[in-house]
């Protein structure tokens, strides 16, 4: 498989070839430190720290005077991120917008594309949603007097760690209004096939939108050529732009003239905004979603952040994932299948079904094992019940890592290490 042997030196001649090798030492990697957590929060890049600083400056330098004067001027910052970050999933610069947060911008979509009319009137999602995302659409249904039990359909899955496109498609009919999807799942890692569910949607005249907090950054998307309706992700995770910064989303052309229904001043149309005229004008963009003034050092991180990966590219990003998890899957196979290892991959194994990260599975112990790895200085984390995420990053992740994490599982094992942790799960896992 791929000529992947177990020994080090097959990980050290893959990085030799890496064509991203540079790009690690563009972030602040925590000391003696294997970081593997990406997908939940990236790592700080150089560049997003720079870019931060100079936004603090104007700040300190031009007080409200930034809003037009800064560079960029903060009144546009939004679009210019929205713009940065469209190539990434294949959309137009005005179809994107930096805004909100994920959940946020749910709820703003939601509330515009929920359009229920006589009996159709079901919202499709499923049930290994990232939780959020199930209670912003409930919490949509019940603003309009309705009611989840009937309204809400939650595709069932018959593994519990992966969907079936088929099973989705067949539950589309007369009476959905509605389909929100991830992407990615952020427990398995699971792909779905977006372009297939788009198709499907819109051959039944549904309008279709995705949760790819889990994929924007790791997995090049084609909205416009797949015809996605509208999407959201945040910042924060593979596009690393610090902890609960700015998120994203897309509206597809097809539906600027669409009202926002939680409408805010700043996605009025820009030249009249401060007319402060008591008429909402949306701008005809994505940039008609956004709400309030946008957080501008929380963004700022962004600008460094998404050029590194307009200079790496999304395919090359994309080629290196693959690389990586595949490499651990490998790996996992030989040395942690077998008991007293009894580690298990719940992560589809077909390249094109799998997104930035590895769920690693064991029917016991996996949290106390978890603990035992951050002690070794690995950062994964856990998903109940039984699921360790590894998210070995492209940008900043190299394959000696990855074969390092592999043996330290195997030591954590062999020593029963993870027998000295308590079973309690602290807030944060
Ligand atoms: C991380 C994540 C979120 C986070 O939402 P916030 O509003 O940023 O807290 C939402 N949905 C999915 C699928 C995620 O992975």
């Amino acid at each position: 498989m791929n000529g992947f042997t177990i020994t080090k030196s097959c990980a050290l001649q893959m990085d030799h070839e890496d064509p991203l090798r540079g790009f690690g030492r563009r972030f602040y990697i925590p000391q003696n430190t294997i970081y593997m957590d990406g997908n939940s929060l990236g790592l700080l890049p150089r560049a997003a720290e720079t870019s931060l600083l100079h936004t603090l400056n104007e700040w300190k330098t031009l007080g409200i005077r930034g809003w037009l004067d800064g560079e960029p001027p903060w009144f546009y910052l939004a679009e210019r991120l929205g713009a940065m970050a469209a190539p990434l999933v294949g959309a137009a610069p005005e179809e994107v917008i930096a805004t909100g947060t994920t959940t946020v911008n749910i709820h703003a979509l939601i509330s515009s594309f929920y359009q229920p009319q006589g009996k159709k009137r079901k919202i499709i999602a499923d049930e290994l949603d990232f939780p959020t995302d199930i209670y912003a659409i409930k919490s949509q249904l019940a603003l309009r007097g309705m009611d989840a039990h009937t309204d809400l359909e939650l595709i069932p899955s018959a593994d519990g760690r992966c969907l079936d496109e088929e099973r989705i498609i067949a539950c589309m009919n007369e009476e959905t209004a509605l389909v929100f999807l991830p992407s990615v799942l952020y427990r398995s890692g699971q792909l779905l096939d977006l372009a297939r569910l788009v198709r499907a949607a819109h051959d039944r005249g549904i309008p279709i939108g995705f949760d790819c907090a889990h994929s924007a950054g790791a997995v090049p998307h084609h909205f416009d050529q797949w015809g996605v309706d509208f999407a959201v992700w945040c910042g924060y995770k593979y596009l690393n732009g610090g902890p609960g910064c700015c998120a994203f989303l897309y509206v597809n052309r097809n539906y600027f003239a669409l009202q926002p229904m939680l409408s805010g001043w700043f996605g009025n149309v820009k030249e009249r905004q401060f007319d402060m005229r008591l008429d909402f004008e949306p701008q005809h963009s994505a940039g008609g979603w956004q709400i309030s003034s946008p957080g501008i050092l929380g963004s700022s991180t962004l600008l460094g952040a998404l050029g590194i990966h307009a200079e790496a590219g999304m395919e090359a990003i994309r080629s290196k994932s693959l690389l990586l998890t595949s490499y651990f899957i490998y790996l996992a196979d030989q040395l942690l299948a077998e008991a007293p290892y009894s580690f298990r991959i719940g992560t589809p194994r077909e390249p094109q079904r799998r997104g930035g990260h590895i769920a690693l599975e064991r029917e016991e112990e996996a949290w106390r094992i978890c603990e035992a790895l951050k002690v070794r200085g690995v950062v994964p984390d856990f998903r109940p019940p039984n699921i360790i995420r590894i998210a070995p990053v492209a940008l900043y992740n190299t394959f000696a890592e990855v074969w390092r994490v592999v043996q330290h599982l195997r030591e954590i094992m062999d020593r029963e290490e993870y027998k000295k942790f308590s079973q309690q799960r602290k807030a944060i896992s």
